[in-house]
């Protein structure tokens, strides 16, 4: 079999210097060459790794005969969110880890693929979808975000009158005030987010539910509501010296440093320190980079082998020159004159496995050790949005303390109130925020349905 193909990258010196797309796409001689690398399986285990169930070798067939305007509107059916999907699903854990040609060589570059097909498809302008009839029934949803969107295209697709409320003044949620925009070039999510909302949302920003807009009117304005609200608050660690100027939430950098290119941090960065193991670690050390850092290190408490961050972006980061630490867990944040010196750290060593079952990390008993800083950014992850709860106290919690959903149709504990993403499984992926926005969407739709059918029983 024909080796994969793979895109180019920009230039090491110029990446790390810029917040340009890192990933240039496949050429099209690679795109051809690639589809012609899928065998089509007639149980295509790759359809079962997307959440959202896109009919890849159908695509990928579409591609082979040079019809990427088709292929990309197949692939718009399943998700609305298509090209965003194409450059930050980690595809090779999905779809491409079913791939069968992962048996025999390495699997085909499903992504590489979808973003070739979407790239054409946008570079004409995407076709606006023409949606039912007005059914007279309002929704109002809360939080837009990849979740929030693509139940509101769905509904408004379907001739539902939609809201969309937002605390953030445009639309994307993470995908606009988190991933980096050398991951996710905001040109991409404005396509997408523009021909969503041109479909008939009307979007509402800078409105927070709750402090701006109380939940009492939406619930007596709307038949339904959809809360795809997200997370809430960083957590923060039990540290001391968090209080120090130059101690920054890793998500509150993001979120300013992907506004503007390059973007007004306000202090120098000089040697950053980031706390902490996940994906926002590492977004949070190669964005630092990029504006301008003199050195990065990423320390973590646990061994690589346990890092929540997907190896691939570790890897990448690696190749921009972070440093990664680990077995340390930050004891103070040094300071002198009111200026960070350093983080003290403990050595850890692993022990038995604790609940997330991963190997427990406990001070190694050696002595602490100190790493120079002059900026700390700390990415611990996120707890619940409580101000979803703190606006309807009576809605059910899981066990894990998100919103407690019916897994069939995303309903909460509260009638005509659904909601999915992160606000429900507790972080994961655009992705399956999208396959839960679409899943609540189809529960609106057949609850609005049944409403309808019980007033004229009655
Ligand atoms: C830095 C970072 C990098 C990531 N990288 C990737 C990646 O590469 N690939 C990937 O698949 N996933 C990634 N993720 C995860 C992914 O972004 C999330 O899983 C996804 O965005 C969740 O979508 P959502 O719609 O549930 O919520 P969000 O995207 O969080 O959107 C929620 C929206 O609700 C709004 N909101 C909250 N409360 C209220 C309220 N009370 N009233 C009104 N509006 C409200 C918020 O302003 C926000 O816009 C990353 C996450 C982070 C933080």
């Amino acid at each position: 079999m024909a080796a994969r193909q793979t895109p180019d990258t920009l230039d090491m010196a110029v990446r790390v210097a810029s917040m340009d797309e890192v990933d240039r796409g496949l050429k099209p001689h690679q795109a051809l060459a690639e589809a012609g690398r899928c065998i089509f399986c007639h149980d295509a285990p790759c359809v079962k790794g997307c959440p959202v169930g896109i009919d890849i070798p159908g695509f990928i067939r579409r591609m082979a005969q040079r019809n990427f305007v088709g292929a990309a509107r197949l692939i718009r059916q399943a998700n609305p969110l298509g090209a965003v999907c194409a450059r930050v699903c980690p595809s090779e854990a999905q779809c491409e880890k079913g791939c069968t040609s992962a048996g025999l060589t390495e699997p085909v570059a499903i992504a590489c693929l979808q973003r070739f097909a979407m790239d054409q498809e946008m570079a004409r302008g995407i076709r606006q979808a023409a949606a039912a009839a007005p059914t007279g029934r309002r929704v109002a949803v809360i939080g837009a975000g990849p979740a929030g969107l693509a139940c509101s295209l769905a509904l408004a697709l379907a001739g539902e009158s939609v809201t969309m409320y937002d605390s953030a003044p445009e639309p994307g949620g993470v995908m606009r005030y988190g991933i980096p925009p050398y991951r996710l070039p905001r040109e991409v999510l404005n396509r997408e987010v523009d021909w969503i909302l041109g479909a008939g949302v009307r979007f509402v920003g800078n409105t927070e539910v709750g402090r701006d807009i109380g939940m009492d009117e939406l619930l007596s304005e709307y038949d339904a509501i959809f809360i795809g609200a997200g997370l809430g608050e960083p957590a923060t660690p039990d540290v001391s010296g968090l209080d120090a100027p130059g101690v920054i939430s890793a998500y509150s950098f993001l979120r300013a440093a992907g506004q503007t290119d390059p973007a007004p941090i306000a202090q120098p960065l000089g040697r950053v320190v980031v706390l902490g193991g996940g994906n926002v670690a590492i977004d949070a050390a190669c964005t630092a980079l990029r504006l301008g850092a003199e050195a990065v290190t990423v320390a973590y408490r646990r061994a690589r082998e346990q890092m929540p961050a997907w190896a691939r972006e570790v890897e990448f980061a690696q190749d921009e020159g972070v440093e990664f630490a680990f077995l340390l867990s930050p004891a103070e944040v040094l300071q002198a004159d009111g200026k960070i010196m350093g983080v003290r750290m403990t050595r850890m060593k692993l022990a038995e496995d604790d609940a997330s079952g991963r190997p427990r990390p406990v001070p190694s008993g050696e002595p602490d050790e100190a790493i120079g800083a002059d900026t700390v950014l700390l990415a611990f992850g996120q707890g619940a949005n409580e101000s979803i709860f703190s606006a309807l106290p009576s809605l059910a919690r899981s066990e894990a303390g998100m919103i407690e959903v019916d897994p069939e149709t995303g309903a909460s504990s509260m009638a005509g109130v659904f909601a999915g993403g992160d606000a429900v499984n507790g972080g994961s992926t655009v992705v399956l925020a999208v396959s839960e926005g679409l899943r609540a969407a189809a529960g609106i739709r057949a609850y609005l349905d049944s409403s309808r059918e019980g007033s004229e029983c009655r």
